[in-house]
């Protein structure tokens, strides 16, 4: 368990149940409790960074197996070839809820334009 209070990391140790659709040794993902769409997943890394602001150097293999996870979790789930979104909420004005990095990946309609 990296962070005690952290919502996400007692997803990741299992004490808190979820719809698993993919894990690795650094990386985990879920189906979003409230989608927004008929595919809305969760990629978080299982190291704790409680978001983009503290992202730092040492952590940026991170992001790039957030991409690769994307590209095969988005073909899992059929999406792939119509296209998704990838989005990363980051602080108050970014409207982020929970405070552990986690990319959305949002498809199976066309979206909304607007993303502000
Ligand atoms: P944010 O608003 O921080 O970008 O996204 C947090 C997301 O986590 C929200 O879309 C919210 O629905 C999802 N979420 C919050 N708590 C839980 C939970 O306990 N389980 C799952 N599967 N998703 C959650
Ligand atoms: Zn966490």
């Amino acid at each position: 368990m990296n962070d005690p209070d952290c919502i996400f990391c007692k997803i990741i140790a299992g004490e808190i149940p979820s719809s698993k659709v993919y894990e690795d040794e650094t990386l985990f993902a879920f189906k979003d409790i409230q989608p927004v769409a008929p595919v809305h997943i969760l990629i978080v890394p299982k190291k704790h960074i409680p978001g983009v602001n503290e992202f730092s150097p040492e952590d940026e293999p991170i992001a790039g197996k957030l991409f690769s996870a994307a590209r095969k979790i988005a073909a899992d789930q059929g999406v792939a070839g119509d296209g998704y979104r990838l989005v990363v909420n980051t602080g108050k004005h970014g409207r982020q809820s929970v405070d552990h990095l986690h990319l959305h990946l949002i498809g199976g309609k066309r979206l909304e334009v607007s993303l502000g």
